[in-house]
């Protein structure tokens, strides 16, 4: 068996890698960052009152209370013309430049009018006090966001405040093929004997669009050496990266080893993990090919574990893998221990604040309903056969639990 770390090297170092080109930062929320995003201009563009109130000279204020001659009103977007002297203050609003010889801004809370014209400020103000200088966010030549990030929303606001348009890679093209006599499209109304709805081409569709890619859907292919070349061929021919499901077994009609041992090449490894132990992968015309088990979590964890990666690697990402943290056991589990196993598991806090993993459900490699209520996978280790209640383990988080209510 090969270990899933060894696996995952060998699968990254196949990935060819995609063009790039910049793109506008409204439309980049998905995208992964090719360089650096280089700030160009000052972030604010200049000095700026943080508050509504005065601006006034900090030594003028010192001996608070003082009262000063309001010389000028400057709303945000309008440009002070005045001059702040010894004796004087500019009322200004949050967001408007600083008049020149101003150096800090006393908010309308510490301040009481007097008449139209006058104000007393009632304390004192350091200098730079609600003053937010030019550049304090970022200044020319600063790293906005570096390569390799998946953006997101977070980071298309800064991109968005110093005008700057990403350079991302180009989007892949990913084509799924679900492959089995017995399997029929899931909105199937009535089933036919001995058939079975297709879960696996929803489930990747659904995590390959939470990736960004370009779905190509091919649908449902039989057990048929002739239809899976021609599904195949097509799918090669389109996409940039190929993924099915089904066949990759010892059954009599698993014929995924043999029409792409035709087409391409392609090994069949029995990846030390569980589920999801059958892997073909392979590449035909330099289209990589990814054939994943036909049980549904194992076509789940094989796609997590391998696909999902190299589909960022693809895409130039940094971060490859979901979350791990450190958490507990919460019961006795019993475990492969020639396998990597992960185990559907929910997640509750015990008093410390750490996160305790029971079995969310069956852990059988058909069975999706654990799949649903899990929270994490609690990953076992090759080499440990069993852990007690009360041990370490590492959970790869889906969802914070609370996220069970709906809102992950
Ligand atoms: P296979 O890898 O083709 O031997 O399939 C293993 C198991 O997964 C069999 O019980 C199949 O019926 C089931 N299976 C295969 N493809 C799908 C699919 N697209 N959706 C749900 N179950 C599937
Ligand atoms: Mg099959």
């Amino acid at each position: 068996m090969k270990p899933l770390a060894e696996a995952r090297a060998e699968v990254l170092a196949a990935m060819p890698r995609l063009g790039c080109g910049p793109v506008d930062a409204g439309s980049s929320v998905g995208r992964v960052t090719a360089q650096p995003a280089l700030a160009r201009e000052y972030v604010p563009p200049f000095d700026n009152s943080a508050m509504d109130g005065f601006a006034v000279i900090a030594t003028d204020v010192a001996q608070a209370p003082v009262t000063l001659k309001v010389i000028e009103d400057v709303a945000a977007g309008s440009v002070p013309v005045s001059t702040v002297v010894p004796g004087t203050a500019v009322r200004i609003m949050t967001g408007a430049p600083m008049p020149s010889g101003a150096d800090a801004v006393v908010r309308v809370e510490d301040t009481e009018a007097v008449g139209t014209d006058e104000v007393t400020i009632t304390v004192s103000a350091p200098a730079l006090q609600d003053v937010r200088p030019r550049g304090g966010d970022t200044s020319p030549g600063d790293v906005v966001v570096d390569s390799g990030v998946r953006l997101t929303a977070r980071h298309v606001s800064g991109l968005a405040s110093a005008g700057l348009s990403p350079v991302v890679s180009d989007i892949p093209s990913v084509a799924v093929i679900s492959t089995g006599d017995e399997v029929v499209p899931y909105a199937t109304r009535d089933l036919a004997p001995g058939t079975i709805r297709d879960s696996n081409r929803v489930l990747l569709r659904a995590v390959l669009t939470e990736l960004g890619v370009q779905i190509i859907d091919l649908g449902i292919v039989g057990d048929d050496p002739e239809e899976l070349r021609s599904a195949y061929e097509d799918a090669a021919s389109r996409a940039d990266l190929v993924v099915s499901t089904g066949g990759v077994s010892m059954g009599d009609y698993d014929y995924v080893k043999q029409v792409l041992g035709d087409m391409g090449t392609v090994e069949f490894w029995k990846v030390a993990m569980q589920p999801g132990k059958p892997f073909a992968f392979g590449s035909i015309n330099d289209v990589p090919l990814f054939g994943l088990p036909g049980n549904p979590v194992s076509s789940f964890v094989a796609f997590e574990q391998l696909v999902r990666p190299s589909i960022l690697h693809m895409m130039g990402a940094t971060n490859l893998l979901r979350t791990q943290i450190a958490g507990t056991m919460g019961e006795d589990v019993k475990t492969n221990p020639d396998r990597m196993v992960f185990l559907r598991a929910m997640l509750a806090q015990d008093s410390d604040g750490k996160f305790v993993a029971v079995k969310s459900g069956g852990q059988g490699s058909n069975m999706l309903s654990s799949l649903a209520s899990a929270d994490a996978f609690a990953v076992v280790p090759v080499g440990v056969g069993s852990l007690s209640a009360g041990d370490d383990v590492t959970l790869e988080m889906f969802r914070w639990p609370e996220g069970r209510r709906g809102d992950e």
